[in-house]
């Protein structure tokens, strides 16, 4: 029977660097997939296709509607979706098939088939047993299912379908106000569907700061995106015509109906913790269903360890990487660790969205004094020159020591302009700090250096 010092259950952003990782670091490693290809949700269904078709969108959607205020016409524009869609499938093959090739280049044997833990230090891949010193759980998350709500990947999808449509939808309802439905709600708008999101709350993406979220929502509004917030889907129906959705208040009251030809599930995504053998192997899991781990990202079970969207904590891609160099680092006996005050989180709309550290609400819950220093994009040279002055940035900062506390952009890739700030958040600067550095001229980063001043009151340009 082949033996590991590691075997890696999944082959996801957490999954494969923590093997890349471990074998680094001079070990024996597996990393056992059961779909086709490397690379998890994030390369083939997830961020990686998100992009590409968020990034064709963004070009039509600027071909027909902004290039002409460059004194650019392009004559009668028109789209071909299935080399879009095509597009995509190349992006997502070079990327999944760079990870064949690191896999390759470190050394790690990539067991094909579903892995399942059938006894301590055993795990079995299609039908094949294996020995392992160490099984690292990386086993992912999926779309949240939604009582009456039948997914069929057809009219009814999840974001694995609603990136593979074949035409643009007339009308697309989004059920779930966060960041996937609005990425997803976002390409199909600019290739010109009908987009109205349903969300549960009275706010779109509630882990945002509410001033950003809300802001942000009215940007989404003016490229006509409609909402209905504190809304609840209680059925879906398939028709000749589409689907028949039944809408009521969150808190209850009177039912209507609301009609689309493609519904988007939305809602959310769960621990992939099931078919992994955890419940036999005797590992504990919350109340969520997520494998639990100590801080170290060891579970309750000696040799098993965890890490990304199947354990706590947001479920992002670079938030799994960061957390598979951690336990690979740890299994090596160095001091892996992950800093979760300083993870950016990123909204790949335009204009993009990215925050990190804290929120205001957060800081009020937790009764600490801060300031704040605001800068909107409509003063800055280059987003002018750019035609793109929606949003602003803001900076929290600690009342007494100055010490940032948060970032929130709204703006301009917003997701560039977020590692400055988490970089600062990461050597515990202050918004004085950020305020000192020299940004060049004229570039979107002097906002977050305005932002930074105006927490003092100072801001140059406004
Ligand atoms: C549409 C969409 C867009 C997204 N966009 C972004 C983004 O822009 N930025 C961002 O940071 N995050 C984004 N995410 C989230 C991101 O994809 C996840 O946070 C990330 O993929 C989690 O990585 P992971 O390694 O924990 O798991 P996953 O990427 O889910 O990988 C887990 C892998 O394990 C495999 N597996 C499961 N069980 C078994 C088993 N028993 N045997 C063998 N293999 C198994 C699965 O097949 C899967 O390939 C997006 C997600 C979606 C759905």
């Amino acid at each position: 029977m082949a033996e590991f010092d590691v075997l890696v259950i999944g082959s996801g952003p957490g999954g494969y660097v923590c093997a890349i990782r471990a074998a680094q670091l001079g070990l024996k490693v597996a990393c056992a997939e059961k779909r086709a290809t490397l690379g998890g949700t994030c390369l083939n269904i997830g961020c990686i296709p998100s992009k590409a078709l968020l990034q064709s969108s963004e070009n039509f959607h600027a071909a027909q509607h902004q290039f002409s205020d460059h004194g650019i016409g392009v004559g009668e524009l028109t789209l071909d979706l299935a080399r879009m869609m095509a597009r995509k499938g190349e992006v997502v093959a070079a990327n999944t098939k760079g990870v064949e090739f690191l896999f390759r280049k470190n050394k790690v044997t990539w067991l094909k088939g579903e892995a399942r833990i059938t006894g301590p230090g055993r795990v079995s891949v299609g039908g094949e047993e294996y020995a392992a010193k160490n099984i690292v759980i990386a086993s992912g998350s999926e779309s949240t299912p939604l009582k009456g709500v039948e997914v069929d990947e057809k009219r009814i999808v999840t974001s694995t379908g609603g990136l593979e449509l074949s035409e643009v939808p007339k009308h697309l309802v989004v059920i779930g106000g966060g960041v996937i439905g609005l990425e997803i709600g976002s390409v199909w708008r600019r290739l010109g569907a009908e987009v109205t999101v349903i969300e549960f709350l009275d706010r779109i993406v509630p882990t945002l700061d509410a001033e950003v979220a809300k802001a942000f929502e009215r940007v989404l509004v003016k490229q006509g995106m409609k909402f209905r917030l504190s809304s609840k889907v209680t059925a879906a129906k398939l028709t000749n015509a589409g689907v028949t959705l039944t809408v009521e208040p969150s808190k209850g009251g009177a039912a209507e109906e609301i009609m689309a030809d493609i519904v988007l599930l939305a809602i959310g995504r769960r621990a992939t913790s099931d078919g992994v053998g955890v419940t036999e192997a005797g590992v504990e899991l919350d109340e969520r269903g997520r494998v639990k781990v100590d801080a170290h990202f060891a579970t309750n079970v000696a040799g098993i360890w965890a890490i990304g969207d199947v354990i706590a904590g947001p479920m992002l891609a670079h938030k799994a990487e960061d957390e598979g160099v951690a336990v690979a680092e740890i299994i090596a006996g160095q001091a892996g660790h992950v800093n979760y005050e300083a993870i950016p989180s990123v909204i790949y709309t335009w204009p993009e969205v990215a925050s990190v550290g804290r929120s205001e609400e957060e800081l009020k819950a937790d009764g600490v004094a801060y300031v704040v220093g605001k800068f909107p994009f409509t003063a800055n040279g280059r987003a002018r020159a750019m035609g793109d002055t929606d949003g602003f940035v803001k900076i929290l900062a600690d009342k007494t020591t100055d010490r940032l506390l948060g970032a929130h952009i709204l703006g301009p890739d917003a997701g560039g302009l977020i590692a400055e700030l988490t970089t600062a958040i990461e050597f515990g600067a202050s918004a004085e700090d950020v305020a000192r550095i020299c940004h060049a001229h004229p570039t979107l980063s002097e906002a977050v250096k305005e932002a930074a001043l105006a927490a003092e009151g100072r801001a140059i340009h406004m």
